[in-house]
C-alpha cells in the first residue's frame, strides 16, 4: 500500500513539474514567434513564410495569427480559417497584452495552447496562438507509470518475502519455546531450547533455559535426596529384619544372646527414629521456604539459648571426656525462631563433639557487632580436607560414611542447620584441617526483621 501510495505521489509530481516546465517552454516558443509574426500582421507576409510547412498541423503544431480585431491572418493548421473573427476569451486577454497558456484534449489527444500578444514597437498589433501536442509527454508518463507499478510489484513482493522470513526469525524461537513448554506439561521431558542470535526473544530463550536447567536441577537433587533417604532407612531395617529372621529360625535362643539381639535391635530403631526426626525437620524447614509458613518469632537471649545446647549435650562430652569451653555475650538478643536456631546450634556443637576424639576440647563463642551476631564453635577433632567443606551440608553427605555410622550420624544435620539459619537471612561459615580441628561460624543478620 505504502509504495502503491508513493508511486502515485511520484508520478503526480513528475507529471505536474514535467507540465509547468512544457508550458513555460510553449510560452516562450509563442512569444519568439510573436516577433516574427509582427510584420505579418503589418502585411508584410514574408517574415513568417517558413510557418505553414514548420508549424504544419502534422507536426503536433498549429499556429493561428490574429490582428488586434481577432481576424485569423494566417492558420497554419486550416487555412480556411483566414479572415474569420476569432473572439475566444484567450484571444481577447493575449489582445490586451496577457500570455495564457492551458491544456486542452481533442480526440482523446493532448494539447498546450498559448496566446500571446503581437507587437509592433510598444503597440499591441495582433494575437499569436500557439497550440502543440503533449502526447509525446503523455507516453512518457505512461512509461514511467508502467515502470513504477513494476517496481512497486517488485518491491512489495522483496517486501512481503523480507517480512515472512523476518516473522519467521522472531517467531521460530517463540514456537520452539511454546513447544517445548507444552511438552514440559504434558510429559516429564525438559530440554533446553537452542537459538542464535542476541535480540529479546534470545534472551526470553535464555531465561526459559535457565529455569529449565534450575527445575532439572531440583529435579536430580529431589530424586538423589529419594534415593539416599530410602538407603539410609534400609540399612536399618534390613538389621532389624536379620535379627528378627535369626531369632524367629531359632526359637532356642538362650536368654543373654536374645537380649543382646534386642539391644542391636533398639539401636537400629534409635536410629530408624533419628533420621526420621531429621528428615521431618527438613521437610519442615523447606516447607518454610516454599509456603512461608509464619515462623514463632519471638525476642530470644542467644547466650542463653546457646547455654541451653551446651547444657543438653554436656552429658555426651563427658562420655568422651571433652571440655566444652564458652564464652558467650549475655546481652546478645535477637528476634529469631528459637527452636530453629536451637536446632542449628545443637547440630553443630553436637558435630563438634562427635568429630573430637576423647579428651579434646571444643569452644563455643557468642559475639555481635553492628551488622551481625556470631555463633563460633570450634573443636580440636579429626578436621576435613578443603574439598569436603563445600560437600558437608549437602543432604546425606558424610566425610567418612563408615565412622559417621559408628557415632550416629545421618548427614543431614548441617543441611539442617545451614537450612534454619538461611532462613533468618544468615550464613554459615566453615574453617577445618585435617586431623587440626574445625570452626564453625553461624553468622546472622542483627535485622532479622522477617
Ligand atoms: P552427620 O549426622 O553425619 O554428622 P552432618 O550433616 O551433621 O551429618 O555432617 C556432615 C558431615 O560433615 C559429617 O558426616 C562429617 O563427616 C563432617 N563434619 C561435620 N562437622 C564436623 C566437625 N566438627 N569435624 C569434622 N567433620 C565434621
Amino acid at each position: 500500500m505504502a509504495l502503491i501510495i508513493l508511486a502515485v505521489c511520484v508520478l503526480g509530481l513528475i507529471q505536474r513539474y514535467t507540465l509547468t516546465e512544457r508550458k513555460r517552454e510553449t510560452v516562450k516558443e509563442a512569444n519568439i514567434l510573436a516577433t516574427f509574426a509582427q510584420g505579418a500582421v503589418m502585411e508584410e507576409k514574408e517574415a513568417i513564410a517558413f510557418l505553414p510547412e514548420t508549424y504544419s498541423d502534422t507536426a503536433g503544431k498549429r499556429i493561428m495569427l490574429l490582428d488586434k480585431d481577432g481576424r485569423v491572418v494566417l492558420d497554419t493548421g486550416d487555412a480556411a480559417q483566414k479572415g474569420k473573427i476569432m473572439a475566444a476569451p484567450y484571444v481577447l486577454e493575449a489582445v490586451s497584452g496577457k500570455n495564457t497558456v492551458f491544456e486542452t484534449e481533442t480526440d482523446g489527444l493532448h494539447y498546450l495552447q498559448a496566446a500571446v500578444p503581437v507587437y509592433s514597437g510598444h503597440a499591441i498589433v495582433g494575437a499569436l496562438c500557439f497550440k502543440a501536442s503533449t502526447e509525446d509527454l503523455y507516453d512518457y508518463f505512461d512509461h514511467i507509470r508502467f515502470r513504477l507499478l513494476v517496481i512497486s510489484i517488485c518491491g512489495s513482493l522483496l517486501i512481503g518475502l523480507f517480512g515472512v522470513f523476518i516473522s519467521a526469525l522472531f517467531t521460530k524461537p517463540i514456537s520452539k519455546v511454546t513447544g517445548q513448554i507444552k511438552e514440559m506439561s504434558e510429559t516429564d521431558t525438559r530440554h533446553l531450547v537452542h537459538v542464535r542470535g542476541g535480540n529479546e526473544i534470545t534472551e526470553l530463550v535464555s531465561a526459559f533455559n535457565l529455569m529449565v536447567e534450575r527445575i532439572n536441577d531440583i529435579d536430580a537433587r529431589r530424586q538423589e535426596f529419594v534415593s539416599n533417604a530410602s538407603h539410609e532407612l534400609k540399612t536399618p531395617l534390613s538389621s532389624i529384619k536379620l535379627i528378627c529372621d535369626s531369632l524367629l529360625q531359632n526359637p532356642e535362643t538362650d536368654r543373654e544372646t536374645v537380649n543382646e539381639f534386642l539391644g542391636d535391635m533398639n539401636e537400629q530403631v534409635d536410629r530408624l527414629t533419628r533420621i526420621v526426626n531429621k528428615l521431618l525437620s527438613l521437610t519442615k524447614l523447606d516447607s518454610s521456604v516454599e509456603e512461608s509458613e509464619i515462623f514463632t518469632f519471638s525476642t530470644v537471649n542467644i547466650g542463653l539459648l546457646m547455654q541451653n545446647v551446651v547444657k543438653a549435650l554436656l552429658p555426651l562430652a563427658q562420655s568422651k571426656n571433652i571440655m566444652i569451653e564458652t564464652r558467650l555475650d549475655e546481652n546478645v538478643f535477637l528476634r529469631v525462631d528459637a527452636d530453629k536456631i536451637w536446632e542449628a546450634v545443637y547440630n553443630i556443637l553436637d558435630n563438634s563433639i562427635k568429630y573430637t576424639p576423647e579428651d579434646g576440647r571444643v569452644y563455643a563463642e557468642l559475639y555481635r557487632d553492628e551488622k551481625n551476631v556470631y555463633i563460633t564453635v570450634s573443636d580440636s577433632g579429626i578436621g576435613m580436607a578443603e574439598t569436603e567443606i563445600n560437600k558437608i551440608f549437602d543432604r546425606f553427605y558424610r566425610v567418612d560414611k563408615a565412622r559417621a555410622r559408628e557415632t550416629g550420624g545421618t548427614g543431614l544435620g548441617l543441611s539442617i542447620a545451614l537450612s534454619a539459619v538461611e532462613l533468618h537471612g544468615g550464613y554459615i561459615e566453615v574453617e577445618s584441617r585435617e586431623e587440626e580441628g574445625s570452626l564453625f561460624r553461624i553468622v546472622l543478620p542483627v535485622t532479622t526483621d522477617l
